[in-house]
């Protein structure tokens, strides 16, 4: 399924992450890079939607990355933190990008919502403790800066 993109693009990169990657495809969706993830597809799938949707292959898999016609990046590293500087260095990733963030379920562009309209759907913790809410249009999913969000922008603050 394709979703309209209602950002301006600040970057054209676009991936696709293999079944291994699906924490550093949740990282490149809140900086706003366009990745698809899924957590089983075939290889040959992930190479059809990647040849036809021009989305350069992230893969821990040597062998799909050296395959002929294949746009792949092979990552040797397991660590995330290692996976997003090897990243930004080859691709020269932005973390400007950040100011379009995008769901990190869906990969759908979040935006800006009014406590009001969500408040009945926050936990109660939540409804005390923040005013700044993003959503996205097409799984639901809120988005608010508690702990979890910290944690992801501190360890991408580490990244050069
Ligand atoms: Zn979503």
């Amino acid at each position: 399924m394709r979703q309209i993109d209602h950002t301006m693009p600040l970057s054209s990169l676009k991936f696709i992450a293999d079944c291994h990657l699906g924490r550093l495809a949740k990282y490149l969706r809140i900086l706003g890079y366009d990745t698809l993830y899924f957590p089983h597809i075939e290889d040959n799938d992930l190479i059809e939607l990647s040849n036809k949707e021009d989305r350069i292959i992230l893969t821990r898999d040597k062998e799909l990355s050296k395959r002929k016609k294949v746009n792949a990046f092979y990552l040797l590293s397991t660590d995330i933190h290692e996976q997003l500087q090897v990243l930004f260095t080859h691709f020269s990733l932005s973390k400007k990008a950040h100011a379009f963030p995008r769901c990190t379920i869906c990969n759908t562009p979040i935006h800006t919502v009014a406590k009001e309209e969500i408040i009945h759907l926050l936990p109660e913790g939540v409804k005390k403790n923040f005013e700044y809410f993003e959503q996205c249009p097409t799984c639901g999913r809120i988005y608010w800066h508690g702990d979890h969000y910290r944690n992801m922008m501190s360890l991408l603050h580490e990244i050069h």
